[in-house]
């Protein structure tokens, strides 16, 4: 089928380190409006895939296709301004902020990077009121007048989800999204990716297989560097290849 279908695609992305290939002519496809998930032992290459996707590593070979254009060689600010977003880490919570002024320096980031960070008032009450419905969104709301460092870790990786939604990405892109969490923070934050995903489309690079396996359209396994196989998550689970790659670590 043509590309016109695929909000995100790569084709015959590499990347060495020195003579080490650790990414091989991934052939990548992301299609508009749904949640796909990159899977794979340690070493398969998922976390080199996503950074040549967000730009934040330059491709050794192949193309990068974004929302029909070329990015092979755009830089990270400039795909994320695009759209191609990757979700704000911890780090780039501002701890001593509210939730309220995290997510509304986002937005105003977003909207208005020219304004510094007072304003006007008025202007600053409607990215506010924006800012709580992203806030409620991922299910924050009882804490958004709380500074962004008395959040318990899950709760913060939850803030990280409505900053990224601020940025109106058309893919966002999160990277293991419930790693170091426990078990009612996952079914939480699925539930979140969940409700985040609609309207747009998510690639996400994820250990927890129950989360993949409930939230993605499409897994892409990767291993040594290479697609081993994609499809459902009921089709790649069920292959001997994945279980071998999976074992063989
Ligand atoms: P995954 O995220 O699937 O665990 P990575 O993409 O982190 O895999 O790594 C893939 C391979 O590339 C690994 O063998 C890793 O050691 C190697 N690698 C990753 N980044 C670098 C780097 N900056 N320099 C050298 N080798 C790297």
């Amino acid at each position: 089928g043509g590309s016109q279908n695929y909000i995100l695609e790569t084709r015959g992305m590499c990347k060495s380190f020195g003579g080490f290939q650790a990414v091989e002519g991934v052939n990548l496809h992301v299609a508009q409006g749904t949640i796909h998930a990159m899977v794979g032992p340690n070493g398969a290459g998922k976390t080199t895939c996503f950074n040549l996707i967000t730009r934040f590593l330059d491709v050794s070979k192949g193309q990068i296709i974004f929302d029909g254009k070329d990015v092979t060689k755009r830089g990270a600010s400039h795909v994320a301004k695009d759209g191609l977003v990757r979700s704000f880490q911890i780090s780039a919570i501002f701890p001593d902020m509210t939730l309220i002024e995290n997510v509304r320096f986002a937005l105003q980031q977003r909207r208005m990077p020219a304004m510094n960070f007072w304003g006007s008032a008025a202007r600053l009450s409607v990215l506010e009121d924006e800012a709580m419905q992203l806030i409620e969104h991922v299910g924050l709301g009882a804490y958004a007048n709380q500074r962004a460092a008395t959040l318990p870790y899950g709760r913060k990786r939850a803030l990280e989800i409505a900053t990224t939604l601020a940025m109106e990405p058309k893919v966002m892109l999160l990277d293991e999204p419930t790693a170091g969490m426990g078990h009612e923070d996952i079914e939480r934050i699925t539930e979140v990716i969940r409700k985040a995903a609609v309207g747009r489309s998510v690639l996400m690079v994820e250990h927890n297989l129950r989360v993949v396996s409930e939230l993605s359209d499409r897994v892409t396994v990767l291993a040594r560097g290479q697609v081993l196989t994609e499809g459902s998550y009921a089709e790649v689970a069920d292959d001997p290849r994945v279980k071998e790659a999976y074992l063989g670590t």
